[in-house]
């Protein structure tokens, strides 16, 4: 007999179960609600694109492309030619794909959304994981501060609709290449000069992308980036004007916010407006939805130059602020058990549950075993576990009648009513939870 070997799921992938699985369908309902509101449509593209296009991007001097991509080589076709895949770590660069792909901005902007998981070779650990999921809204072909300022209202909508109330607000202006040039400049001397400061991580991208350095999760190296030039000093004016435009909207409609210059996203394709919602329930894993604006990533991966803005929100992190902040997500309960006493009531039983459910109640019902349906107090006992409020009791009594029993088992009324087996339609609603 060969040795048993137990296969496990990856690490830093998760199994998403029940009872847990409802409270991810809570939220994916509450989002489709909120972007149904501004007006967003859904978005779905492979989770496995050409390495290529996160490369060319994200950039290559990121955390995400560096080190953190599960890319591969595919098998090679008949002319030995091989694909080079990776799964997607993010997908604003999919979904900007997908959008030149298909010339959607023919006719003027869209606004998009995804929900769906990603892939970063992270170490795994609490609200990080290496097969995560996110929530993402992109506004494509607009270029003005009102859709920088829409896209925060949105995510502040979506935590108003989720009931989060710990979160606040970092804003930055990355500004525009030219003067992130100008910035650049003033950045690496002055890393430079304070070279034997870095860590091995900042010496490689000092050059290649210095930017990155104020990124640094390193504690050693805070005291440094605190202190280095601040990009908010090199804006031009038009830049100047864009993030005021955003800001007074955001006064405008209570939206609390601190402006952090050291804030500059973990990806290469930002420029102007970047912002990130932050809490401080979580520990060290605090960001719960980042983005900004990116007029330049369309043009990078080949389309005909369009701005754009848009964020990412971590779905994981979310539910675990939800978590945290004691929000009551519903269970999903059924409005009632059917305890069938007898085999023999089954084909009547079962065509009067299916009318039931057709009218939108939601029935669980007793599953037997080889020898017969069980006993009627083992069959409420389940019916008591399920949570459902009433038990429908299909005895040889009430089939006689043409009828069936609905007995209250959530109110403490213990109250029983004979119902009509023929018209279920006709008491359906008698049944429905009302919340
Ligand atoms: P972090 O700084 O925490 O690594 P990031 O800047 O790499 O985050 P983004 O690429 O901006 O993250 O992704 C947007 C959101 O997706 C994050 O704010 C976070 O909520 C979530 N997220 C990112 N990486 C992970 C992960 N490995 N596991 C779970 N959630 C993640
Ligand atoms: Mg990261």
């Amino acid at each position: 007999m060969s040795k048993s070997i137990r296969i496990t799921a990856i690490k830093g992938m998760n199994d998403i179960l029940p009872p847990q699985s409802a409270r991810w369908e809570w939220l994916e309902a509450a989002v489709r609600r909120v972007m149904a509101r501004h007006a967003y449509r859904d978005v779905r593209t492979p989770v496995m694109e050409h390495t290529q296009l996160f490369t060319r991007g994200l950039g290559e001097v990121t955390d995400v492309v560096e080190k953190e991509m599960y890319s591969f080589e595919d098998r090679a076709d008949q002319h030995g030619h091989a694909d080079h895949l990776s799964l997607r770590p993010e997908n604003t660069a999919g979904v900007v794909r997908a959008v030149v792909e298909h010339n959607l901005l023919y006719d003027g902007g869209k606004r998009l959304y995804y929900m769906g998981p990603m892939f970063r070779r992270e170490r795994p650990q609490r609200g990080r994981y290496r097969q995560f999921h996110q929530v993402g809204a992109e506004a494509l072909g607009f270029s003005g501060p009102e859709l920088d300022a829409e896209m925060i209202l949105l995510a502040v909508q979506l935590w108003a609709e989720l009931g989060i109330r710990h979160w606040r607000l970092e804003l930055n202006c990355l500004g525009q290449p030219d003067e992130r040039r100008a910035h650049r400049a003033a950045l690496v001397a002055y890393f430079e000069a304070h070279h034997d400061q870095l860590d091995a991580d900042a010496r490689r991208r000092l050059h290649s992308n210095p930017l990155r350095i104020l990124d640094t999760k390193n504690p050693a190296m805070q005291a440094l980036v605190e202190g280095a030039p601040r990009l908010l000093d090199h804006l031009g004016e038009a830049s100047r004007r864009h993030f005021e435009a955003v800001q007074a909207i955001l006064g405008a409609s209570g939206i609390a916010y601190s402006i952090n210059p050291r804030l500059v996203r973990g990806l290469d394709y930002y420029n102007l407006t970047v912002f990130e919602f932050i809490t401080d329930s979580l520990g060290a894993q605090g960001t719960i939805c980042g983005g900004g604006r990116y007029d330049y990533l369309i043009e990078q991966i080949g389309g005909k130059g369009a701005p754009a803005v848009g964020w990412a929100m971590g779905i994981e992190r979310v539910l675990e602020l939800l978590q945290e902040e004691g929000v009551v997500v519903p269970e999903p309960l059924p409005d009632a058990y059917a305890v069938i006493p007898d085999t023999a009531a089954l084909p009547v039983a079962m065509r009067c549950l299916q009318a039931l459910r057709a009218a939108g109640v939601a029935v669980q019902m007793h599953a037997g075993g080889a020898d017969g349906m069980g006993s009627m107090k083992s069959q409420f006992k389940k019916a008591d576990a399920s949570g459902a409020r009433h038990a429908l009791v299909f005895g040889a009594d009430e089939l006689a009648a043409g009828e069936v029993t609905v007995k209250a088992l959530r109110d403490g009324s213990g109250s029983q009513q004979r119902r009509p087996l023929a018209t279920p339609e006709a008491w359906a609603a008698s049944l429905k939870s009302t919340a």
